[in-house]
This record gives structure tokens, C-alpha cells and sequence, in this order.
């Protein structure tokens, strides 16, 4: 089984204005629409898109439940979601415009994890892991939720020797990464954060990450990614495509890698699915949506490329 934990789960808005977005201007809304928002969410909605067993853990707050199990219902995910009272899932705003220069977010921070709800997650993970399971740790960290949380979630990960991957940034990324779990996927922003500036190329210091951390997936937007694994490196270069809404590409290239993991298939037809399938995402006007179809006839268009590995200059 494969379990999503999403700590910080969000109800996108997605609203698209008349003409170009602009500053010290009134504009004006032409579409608005709901959807999933929370990244863990999201890579549930990924899995259950290929076909694959799920379960999405994490919490969601009461005041806007009803909304929140209407969207999570519409988008496939099946849960065990725990309820925090007297709280609101938080709205993630997605703003784009006509012309579609790209998305804008304006997201809440979340609602507080009371300690009864926390030990209730700890809990439930304690009874569900086993060890041919895969544990999913995506987004961002709810407020004043302790690294010693996330420390004790990973923990019962690691107890049960389950696959644990990890799209987080910052302190909690750093802190996975020191927990030497499965498999991590940095964007470039959090890829600045994790690494200690320094004169050796990327692909050295990702070689360097990889030696605790079985697969390194750094993601670059439209440049594509790299890929790290049993010490060697893949540059990854995605399809052409026209950019309509580029949030939540990380999110099904993390869903779409996971879905070919889990369905033992190898690894550069994982790297292949989650750069078409992401770069699909990319063309739609949501968080969420990618076109399988659409992806796949995209196959052809992609480089998949091994990198030249010097084992003596691995910091
Ligand atoms: P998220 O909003 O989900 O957190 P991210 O910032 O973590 O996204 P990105 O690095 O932006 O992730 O994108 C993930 C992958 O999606 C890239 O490695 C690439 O394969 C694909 N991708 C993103 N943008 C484009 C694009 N404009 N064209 C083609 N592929 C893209
Ligand atoms: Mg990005
Ligand atoms: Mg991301």
C-alpha cells in the first residue's frame, strides 16, 4: 500500500482574470474554480490516476470539511483523514490570467495540530506501515508543527522499514535528508537551500546526496531534472510545451515516478513517465490535472541522458 501523508492540506482556488494580471488595476475574475490543494493530496491523486492503491493520511479541519470531502471524492482520494475541530483547511489562491504568463500564489499558512492529533497520526501510522510499503511525506508543514514531529513520523517509517519519500524543502527537507530516507525531489529553490554553496558541479554534490539517499530527483521547471541513482546521473530534458500553469508540476512528477516504482518498472521508464506526465500538467489550467494520453505521445519528445561519472571527484 501507499500512504500519503499530507500535514498542511489546502483547498486551491483557482481564479483566472480577464486580460493580463496586473498591479494598481482593477482585474477582473473570468473563471474561478476549486480543487485539490496540499502536495501529499496531490500525489494521491496522481496514484489513483494510474490505477494505484492509496491512501491519503494527514489532517483536515472541520469548519470546511464538507467542501474539502466533495473535492477530495472528485479527485479519487481515498482517506483516513484526521479531523482537527474548530479548524478551516486553508485556501491556496492560484492566480493566472488570459494570456497565461505563468501562476501566481497567494497561500494561507494552515491551521495548528493539536498534540492529541498528532499522537493520533503517530498511531495510526504505527498500525499501518509494513515494510513492503511506501510512505509519501509531501508539503509544507502546518504552524508551530516541531521538526520533532516530522522526525517522529519518518521514524515510524524507518521502525517499519517501509520506502519513505520525501517532497519537502528547507529545515524538513534537511532534516529527511539526514534521516537518510528513500527518495527525495527538490526543486531548484530548495536545491539552493539543501546544498552548502560550494565549487563542485551539481551533479557531484547530487552524486554526494545519493550515497545516503537511494534516488535524487532535483527538478528544473522547464529544464528539466536530474535524476541520481546507484551512482548515476541522468540529465532529463522534457518535452516543448505551452506553459499555462506550472504549480503542481512537482507534485505529478512525484506521483507519476512513484506509480512506476510501485509497478516495478524501470527506472528510465519512471524518469520517462514523470517528465511527460508533469509536462502535461504544465498545459492544463489547474493544480492537478495531466492527460495521460496527452502524456504519452509525448514519450518520443524527451532526452534521457547518462551523465559521465568520475568517482574520484565525488565530494
Ligand atoms: P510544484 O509546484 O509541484 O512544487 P516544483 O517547483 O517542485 O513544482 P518543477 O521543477 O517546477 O517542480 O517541475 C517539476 C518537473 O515538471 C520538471 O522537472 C519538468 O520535468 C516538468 N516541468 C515543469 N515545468 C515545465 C515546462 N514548462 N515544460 C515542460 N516540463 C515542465
Ligand atoms: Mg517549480
Ligand atoms: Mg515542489
Amino acid at each position: 500500500m501507499i500512504y500519503t501523508v499530507t500535514l498542511n492540506p489546502a483547498i486551491d482556488r483557482l481564479i483566472q482574470t480577464s486580460g493580463l494580471l496586473m498591479k494598481k488595476k482593477t482585474n477582473r475574475v473570468k473563471t474561478v474554480e476549486y480543487d485539490l490543494g496540499g502536495k501529499g493530496l496531490h500525489v494521491s491523486h496522481v496514484l489513483s490516476k494510474f490505477g494505484i492503491e492509496n491512501i491519503a493520511l494527514g489532517f483536515i479541519g472541520s469548519e470546511n470539511q464538507q467542501q474539502m470531502e466533495k473535492i477530495l471524492q472528485a479527485k479519487q482520494v481515498t482517506h483516513q483523514l484526521i479531523v482537527e475541530k474548530n479548524a478551516s483547511t486553508r485556501e491556496c489562491i492560484v492566480l493566472i490570467d488570459e494570456e497565461s504568463q505563468g501562476s501566481t500564489m497567494v497561500t494561507d499558512s494552515g491551521f495548528q495540530i493539536s498534540r492529541a492529533n498528532h499522537k493520533k497520526l503517530i498511531s495510526q501510522l504505527q498500525r499501518l506501515l509494513r515494510k513492503e510499503d511506501m510512505l509519501v511525506l509531501a508539503g509544507s508543514l502546518p504552524p508551530n508543527y516541531s521538526l520533532e514531529r516530522l522526525k517522529e513520523i519518518i521514524d515510524v517509517g524507518k521502525m517499519a522499514g517501509s520506502f519513505i519519500a520525501c517532497d519537502l524543502s528547507g529545515d524538513a527537507l534537511r532534516l529527511a535528508v539526514e534521516m537518510q530516507v528513500d527518495f527525495i525531489k527538490p526543486n531548484q529553490f530548495e536545491l539552493e537551500e539543501l546544498l552548502t554553496p560550494g565549487i563542485d558541479s551539481i551533479k557531484n554534490r547530487l552524486l554526494a546526496l545519493n550515497k545516503s539517499i537511494p534516488y535524487v530527483a532535483a527538478s528544473m521547471g522547464k529544464e528539466g531534472s536530474y535524476i541520481v541513482h546507484a551512482g548515476e546521473v541522468y540529465r532529463v530534458v522534457p518535452p516543448k510545451v505551452k506553459e499555462v500553469n506550472d504549480t503542481g508540476a512537482g507534485d505529478v512528477f512525484v506521483g507519476s515516478f512513484l506509480a512506476q516504482l510501485a509497478q516495478k518498472a524501470n527506472l528510465e521508464t519512471a524518469i520517462a513517465y514523470a517528465t511527460v506526465c508533469s509536462a502535461s500538467k504544465v498545459t492544463k489550467r489547474n493544480c492537478t490535472d495531466f492527460d495521460l494520453n496527452q502524456a504519452e505521445q509525448m514519450l518520443p519528445m524527451i532526452e534521457i541522458k547518462k551523465m559521465e561519472v568520475n568517482p574520484d571527484a565525488i565530494s
